[in-house]
């Protein structure tokens, strides 16, 4: 697919953020906190599905269920509304890049907490050196690209 060769060309390397030794993988020159969010709505609004943003601590008004996880540097909390999922919804978890797989699982063990069936992981990259696909339970990851 020529498109994959577009987005591989895209991704620029930040070297030694956001601390020394990371390569980080940056597919926009603009900083926002929250990369997945530009990739999750266009995929719900394409299968019909609702968007339901998994947050970092202090940003979601309502009342929120918690999950601590440890990133590729430091440690790290997703929230999710209570009440945005319920029990027997199938969900699709998307975000821009899986690296150790420590979100990707915190976002499923949310999902899963209120019942939920988590069908698919999707990620535009793939860091597949750090394994994190191991930590998913078996569930199916999609990705557009590898950077190694
Ligand atoms: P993981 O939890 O170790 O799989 O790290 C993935 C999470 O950290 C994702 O939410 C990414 O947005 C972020 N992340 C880690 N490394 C990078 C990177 O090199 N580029 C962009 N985001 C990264």
């Amino acid at each position: 697919d020529p498109r994959i060769h577009g987005i591989q060309t895209k991704i620029r390397v930040v070297p030694d953020f956001p601390r020394e030794g990371i390569m980080f993988q940056d597919i926009t020159t603009h900083c926002i906190e929250a990369r997945g969010f530009i990739f999750g709505p266009p995929i719900a609004l394409a299968i019909g599905a609702k968007f339901v943003p998994l947050r970092k601590p202090k940003k979601l008004p309502g009342e929120v269920i918690k999950e601590e996880y440890v990133l590729e540097y430091g440690s790290d909390c997703l929230e999710m509304h209570v009440g945005a999922v319920h029990s027997g919804e199938r969900a699709l978890v998307v975000d821009d890049l899986i690296a150790t797989g420590g979100t990707l699982r915190a976002a499923m063990n949310l999902l899963e907490r209120v019942g939920a069936e988590v069908v698919e992981c999707a990620c535009v990259i793939e860091l597949p050196d750090l394994k994190g696909r191991e930590r998913l339970n078996g569930k199916p990851l999609y990705v557009l690209v590898e950077s190694h």
